[in-house]
């Protein structure tokens, strides 16, 4: 096996290096799945992980405790199933993330393919560097990181926006994926890359203007997905992002297209119903797509604490609409931007921010465990 590499953002054909195993990154094409696809994908998670594929907020799966004599062997099942990049170099620019309630026929998978390829000619964008189709009635995808946003305006306008940039202008469908290139393009053009790093937001603060006259505003985003039943289908929601095998293998059977989003939950196009399925959350009031746990210890070589047991004991006290994040570290990999309310693990037991309140240092896991609601200042 080569290319493994110890640290974040894995792919497939460069896995990072976990404490029980290797952890592949798979970014299926158009963040779309076909029921072979997905069948084929249960099965590679019995074969060779736990039983258990992960759902990202990049719209990704990963599969974890991969043996490192069977990665060629997954890398081969992967290529059969049109789920691999054609190599790391590749996968490695493949950051493309798709607002999931496009409709069959309107041209989104193709768009998406032809980025792909376009993205994958401008080898030096940092790895992080990710662009947003987001191209559905009303931008969805705001919250959601990446460095260019083909969006839309209020009316209906098509626009494309540096992130970070309040407006951007407006483009051509037809020419959509050509002015997306060429502000990539734009961006290391005027020094937006450094040691290999950067994003577009931090490079726009820095006081660079992205080309052209950016004045279009995107319309106003509709309220964050929650699981459940939507007008075009159900999106389907799972415990801090574990999505069992079998319940894939399930689904497979039930939805001829699955689709991933980035808020950790799949999109099941024409769907109305499911039955229940391990792990399967469909109540819009559900906190897991508020919560956020690292594989902590003893997944994780780096962790501190144990994370996802805690994080489980915690969201049935979470409060309506806040977001949690249970961090193993001070590294925060499970949710980089600020949550409501923070627990990370330290060399002395978990330290609890709260946004307007002292932190709270050397809280006891077994404490918590025991007293979960306390942690949200319930008695
Ligand atoms: S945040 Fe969690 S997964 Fe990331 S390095 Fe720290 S312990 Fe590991």
């Amino acid at each position: 096996m080569s290319g493994l590499i110890k640290g974040w953002c894995p792919g497939a054909h460069r896995p990072m290096a976990a404490a029980d195993g290797l952890i592949l990154r798979i970014r299926p094409p158009a963040g779309r799945l076909s029921a072979a696809q997905a069948r084929g994908l249960a099965r590679l998670a019995a074969r060779y992980g736990q039983g258990m594929l992960a759902l990202t907020t990049r719209a990704n799966l990963q599969l974890r405790a991969i043996a490192p004599a069977d990665h060629a062997a997954l890398l081969a099942e992967l290529a059969a199933l049109a789920l691999l990049d054609a190599d790391a170099a590749t996968e490695r620019t493949h950051n493309i993330v798709i607002a999931p309630f496009w409709r069959e026929g309107d041209g989104t998978p193709e768009l998406a393919a032809v980025l792909a390829a376009g993205l994958a000619g401008l080898q030096d964008l940092p790895a992080k560097f990710g662009v947003a189709l987001d191209t559905g009635p009303a931008p969805v995808l705001g919250a959601i990181s990446a460095d260019i946003r083909l969006e839309r305006a209020e009316g209906g306008a098509l626009l494309l926006r540096a992130d970070g940039a309040p407006a951007g202008r407006p483009v051509r469908a037809e020419d959509a994926v050509a002015e997306i290139l060429t502000l990539a393009a734009w961006f290391i053009a005027s020094g937006g890359v450094k040691n290999g790093r950067g994003r577009m937001r931090a490079h726009l603060a820095a006081g660079h203007l992205p080309p052209g006259q950016n004045l279009l505003r995107p319309a106003p985003a509709p309220a964050s997905p929650v699981p459940g039943t939507r007008a075009d289908g159900l999106l389907a929601a799972f415990s801090l992002g574990d999505l069992p095998a079998e319940t894939l293998a399930a689904l497979a059977e039930l939805s001829p297209g699955i689709r991933l989003t980035p808020w950790r939950m799949l999109f099941l196009p024409g769907l109305a119903a499911l039955p229940a399925l391990p792990g399967l959350v469909l109540d819009p009031a559900s906190p897991w797509p508020r919560v956020f746990a690292c594989a902590g210890r003893p997944l994780c070589a780096q962790a501190l604490g144990e994370t996802r047991l805690l994080a489980q004991a915690l969201a049935p006290h979470l409060p309506v609409g806040a977001t949690l994040h249970v961090s193993g570290c001070a590294k925060g990999c499970a949710h980089p931007r600020p949550a409501d309310i923070t627990l990370t693990a330290a060399n002395t037991g978990f330290t609890l921010a709260r946004p307007g309140m002292d932190d709270l240092a050397g809280l006891d896991h077994a404490a918590l465990l025991r007293h979960p609601e306390r942690v949200f200042g319930q008695s």
